[in-house]
C-alpha cells in the first residue's frame, strides 16, 4: 500500500527511498543498479522495494465508492 519507513527486518530507514527509486526505475534505469546506487545493498531492505506494490491510489477510489453506501446503511 504504502512503502514501509523502515524495513521489517533490519530496520534500516528506507521510505524517502521510494520516490527517487520508482521514478528511476519507470524512466528505465535497471532496478537492481538504481538500488546499488541508493545504498540499498541488504537483500531484506532490496525485497522491500522489489515486493512492494503502491495500491493506495486504486483504494482510495473504493474508499470514495463505498463510503455513501456504509453511512446510509448506519443510519437505517
Ligand atoms: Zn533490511
Amino acid at each position: 500500500m504504502i512503502i514501509p519507513v523502515r524495513c521489517f527486518t533490519c530496520g534500516k530507514v528506507i521510505g524517502h527511498l521510494w520516490d527517487p527509486y520508482i521514478k528511476r526505475v519507470k524512466n528505465g534505469e535497471d532496478p537492481g543498479k538504481v538500488l546499488d546506487e541508493l545504498g540499498v545493498t541488504k537483500p531484506c531492505c532490496r525485497r522491500m522495494f522489489i515486493s512492494h506494490l503502491e495500491l493506495i491510489d486504486e483504494i482510495i477510489l473504493y474508499e470514495l465508492k463505498l463510503t455513501p453506501k456504509v453511512r446510509k446503511k448506519e443510519e437505517v
